[in-house]
């Protein structure tokens, strides 16, 4: 039966034209971009080399290294706590939001493998997605295309067009629509009770949380709200600061180093008047310790910087409708981890075999090997 949902997914994307225009539009643009980013940082190579090993290291090591970085974490005056599973991932998250309240929230995958927002909106909770791209698939009660640029397949027009009527304004270029957001949202960031952020890496050594956003949202969701909430998965962790700052800038840059990128680093509440005073990190296990033991333990040491998506023919053509949660490449993998096996059995066998992923992957994890062992799963 999933087989048939997948497949039908797949065939009603193909005749979507808009989706299959924004697309192709949306990946040409992002993989010259990346190419780019990559040409200009010619360090970058030698850095995403190190963070494999790093990775390697972590993965091996994680119990040791998620007891050093809740020790740090805690000295600094935060508070820790751990989810197994997505459940106890969102029931934490809830409690310490408190009934009624209003969040900020800046672009998290964890968050999306869960379904957290959706999770607190039933609960009562008003959550705004401030990522742009993000806050477009919250209108659109859709789910992320790309790892990184949730909205890629969104064309200007059907943007313009969700814009519209949400927020009841009348629009005619990019610029106006980036205006009228950032209007709705300042509002919404001045009055938030929570901010509530991603991580891309986290230190064992300093207990500290660093994070990057493309467009100061990031900034003002950890900065303005008196409590913060960080949620991340496992996987994050790297022994020392300069590690996750690294596997950070790697990140970034293979996702193209946009001049609005902005690397934030976060060791604690504020001591000062301004900034959140109670900060709170929940880090979710979610089948990735017991993936370590099993053919998918390559997937952890993946980044999500997003290139083998954007490389993928079968993406470029109905990007996020080849996937679930996770789409296209490595979302097959991360499917079978933290949601499906069954349905990233389904969406396996669309993949065509061709290899470009694992040719754009920094962490040269061998992807189209992954797939094929998802056939037979
Ligand atoms: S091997 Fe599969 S997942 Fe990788 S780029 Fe080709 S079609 Fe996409
Ligand atoms: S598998 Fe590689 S290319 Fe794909 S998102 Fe992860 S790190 Fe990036």
């Amino acid at each position: 039966m999933i087989f048939e949902e997948v497949h039908k997914k797949i065939l009603n994307a193909l005749e979507d034209q808009d989706l299959r225009n924004g697309s192709y539009i949306g990946t040409k643009f992002e993989i010259i971009n990346r190419r780019e980013a990559i040409k200009r940082h010619t360090y970058i190579e030698e850095w995403a080399n190190e963070t494999r090993k790093n990775k390697e290291y972590a993965i091996e090591n994680i119990d040791d290294l998620i007891l050093k970085f809740k020790e740090n974490f805690e000295k600094n005056g935060g508070h820790f706590h751990y989810a197994k599973n997505g459940d106890e991932m969102k029931n934490i998250v809830l409690k310490i939001i408190g009934e009624g309240k209003t969040v900020v929230k800046s672009k998290s995958l964890v968050g999306e493998e869960i379904e957290l927002r959706q999770f607190l909106e039933s609960k009562g909770i008003r959550v705004y997605e401030t990522d742009l791209g993000e806050f477009l698939v919250q209108l659109t009660n859709g789910k992320p295309a790309h790892m990184v640029t949730p909205a890629v397949n969104m064309t200007e027009g059907r943007a313009k067009s969700v814009l519209e009527k949400n927020l009841k304004v009348e629009l005619s270029d990019v610029t106006s629509m980036v205006l009228a957001v950032r209007k709705f949202m300042r509002e919404k960031f001045l009055n938030a009770d929570v901010g509530m952020v991603g991580a891309n890496a986290l230190s064992a050594e300093t207990g500290s949380i660093v994070f990057v956003t493309n467009e100061g949202n990031g900034a003002l969701t950890s900065t303005i709200p008196k409590k913060l909430i960080v949620i991340t998965s496992i996987e994050k962790i790297y022994p020392k600061l300069n590690d996750a700052i690294k596997a950070s800038i790697v990140q970034t840059v293979y996702d193209g180093f946009k001049k609005t990128s902005y690397i934030h680093i976060i060791n604690g509440p504020s001591r000062e008047d301004i900034g959140p005073e109670e900060l709170h990190i929940v880090i979710m296990d979610n089948n990735r310790k017991s993936a370590r033991e099993t053919f998918l333990k390559e997937t952890l040491y993946c980044i999500k910087c997003g290139s083998c998506q954007l490389s993928c023919p079968v993406f470029q053509v109905i990007d996020g409708a080849w996937g679930d949660i996770y789409t296209a490449a490595i979302g097959i993998p991360w499917t079978a981890i933290t949601g499906s096996k069954e349905k990233a059995k389904a969406l396996s066998f669309f993949c065509l075999e061709c290899g470009r992923c694992r040719e754009v992957c920094p962490m040269k994890i061998n992807i189209p090997e992954l797939i094929r062992k998802i056939k037979s799963i």
